[in-house]
């Protein structure tokens, strides 16, 4: 769980006004007119791609080998953002949290998760002509996530029933989601529904995307063109690639129409040194593993946030305890935990379940300022508050009534699949009002399947809370 709710401020969206300046002065037909493009229906709001698209990422992420190398992340994001900003204004969903990692796979592949994490296989930046082509896979599956089809697709789904949770919307795809992702029981198992998106939607992402390329300076053309670089291809990759996405010829007819429709740009961004740059060094590093590979678990872990078999090793709570005495209150903690104390927020946790993303084992407790006056809507808004900083947990139960230190508090469980370790986490969240008006909360952190170990701890540590200011 993150330790507290940051506000991501990305140089991007600053430029974006930029970018939007530099578009006006492209010499773009004036008679054309793109094709205005309605997304489908939609039952699910806005969250709800977000939190299913960071549920499946962290599923992802646990079975993917990820490239780590940031020179290679860090063109894509650049290309990546470049077509975010692109994305025409009516579709823009300022929510979002793209992202993009590189899959060390051979097959040329794609995909993207609702609410924006995107996945390009090493493959495909190798098989790309040039940085034109590489885009326009991208553009095309970023007009998946601006429309939303993952959750479309499920809400057509839900209709007649196919099945339940938002946790099933895996949003597929150019070649769909890899094979290995598909594993049973997770949270992408019952995706497999969703592993073609319908011809309609396709069609759209096709439109979009070579709009969103043209408004990002690419010649849409290469978004055909990469398709046609795909099929070429035949050999590696290139039959079970066109096997989940078919590309019927008319396909390249309705984007060549659409560029036709958006108008010329001039001196479109085709090949560019960084493009070349990246591909040779992709060449030059060694082979990357093969989706039969890959099924078999290999690659896996190499993300370098990625802490899963540190905290493996994580060592159960202490029975013995210390005691933690500030100015304003004092509590008790096993003997084998650090405080990771700070002024309005502590956190106290065995070392190895602590990164700078946060922990995946241990007690967060501080005091937040509220406008409630009241335990219930204090509470409300901090676990909403809560939710938004770590969007894969969801509140599983109402209050149920406690006290710390005398006091009447409440508690409440939140879940979900922890994108620090890929594993199912519990979140035990207890609140209580101080005579300050200032809501005090104490957060229990522990994966589910370890969490009778920390039962007795957490409930140990929060009867021995007493406050002697507040
Ligand atoms: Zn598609």
């Amino acid at each position: 769980m993150k330790r507290k709710y940051m506000q991501t401020h990305r140089v991007h969206q600053l430029l974006a006004g930029l970018a939007a300046f530099v578009l006006l002065a492209l010499p773009i037909s004036a008679l054309a007119v793109p094709t205005h493009i309605v997304p489908p229906k939609n039952g699910y709001g806005v969250q709800d791609d977000i939190q299913a698209g960071q549920q499946a990422a962290a599923e992802a992420e646990r079975q993917l080998p990820i490239l780590n190398d940031p020179t290679v992340t860090e063109y894509v994001n650049s290309v990546g953002f470049r077509l975010v900003d692109a994305i025409p204004p009516e579709y823009q969903h300022r929510e979002f949290r793209y992202s993009f990692k590189v899959v060390n796979q051979r097959e040329i592949n794609a995909f993207a998760l609702p609410g924006g994490p995107m996945y390009v296989n090493r493959g495909m930046i190798e098989a790309a002509h040039n940085e034109g082509e590489m885009a326009g896979v991208m553009a095309h599956e970023l007009s998946h996530v601006a429309l939303r089809h993952g959750t479309a697709q499920a809400t057509k789904a839900q209709k007649y029933s196919i099945l339940g949770g938002i946790g099933a919307i895996a949003g597929a795809v150019i070649g769909g989601v890899p094979g290995a992702v598909i594993g049973q029981g997770s949270q992408l198992g019952v995706g497999v529904y969703f592993l073609k998106f319908s011809r309609e939607y396709e069609t759209q992402a096709d439109v979009l995307g070579a709009q969103i390329m043209a408004r990002a300076g690419y010649d849409p053309n290469d978004l055909a063109n990469m398709f046609k670089t795909i099929e070429q291809r035949g050999g590696a990759g290139g039959p079970q690639f066109l096997s989940d996405h078919p590309a019927p010829a008319n396909r390249y007819a309705r984007i060549n129409q659409e560029a036709q429709l958006i108008g010329v740009v001039r001196n479109p961004i085709k090949n560019t040194p960084e493009f070349q740059r990246i591909q040779a060094r992709l060449r030059g590093s060694g082979r990357a593993y093969t989706q039969q590979e890959i099924e078999q678990g290999a690659g896996r872990n190499q993300y370098p946030n990625y802490p899963s078999q540190r905290n493996t090793n994580v060592p159960y709570p202490s029975t013995r305890f210390r005691q933690i005495r500030t100015d304003w209150y004092t509590m008790s903690i096993p003997d084998n935990w650090r405080d990771y104390g700070a002024q309005t927020s502590a956190t106290f946790a065995p070392e190895a379940a602590v990164d700078q993303n946060g922990i995946s084992h241990g007690v967060i407790i501080g005091v937040d300022n509220v406008q409630s006056r009241n335990l219930q809507g204090a509470s409300d808004e901090y676990i909403s508050s809560l939710l938004q900083g770590n969007p894969y947990l969801r509140q599983q139960s109402g209050y149920q009534r406690t006290s710390i230190s005398g006091r009447t508090a409440y508690a409440t469980t939140l879940t979900g699949q922890s994108p620090l370790t890929g594993r199912l986490e519990q979140v035990t969240v207890v609140t209580t009002m101080l005579n300050d008006g200032r809501l005090f909360y104490f957060d229990a952190v522990a994966p589910q399947d370890e969490s009778r170990y920390y039962q007795s701890a957490f409930s140990n540590i929060l009867r021995s809370i007493q406050f002697y200011r507040l």
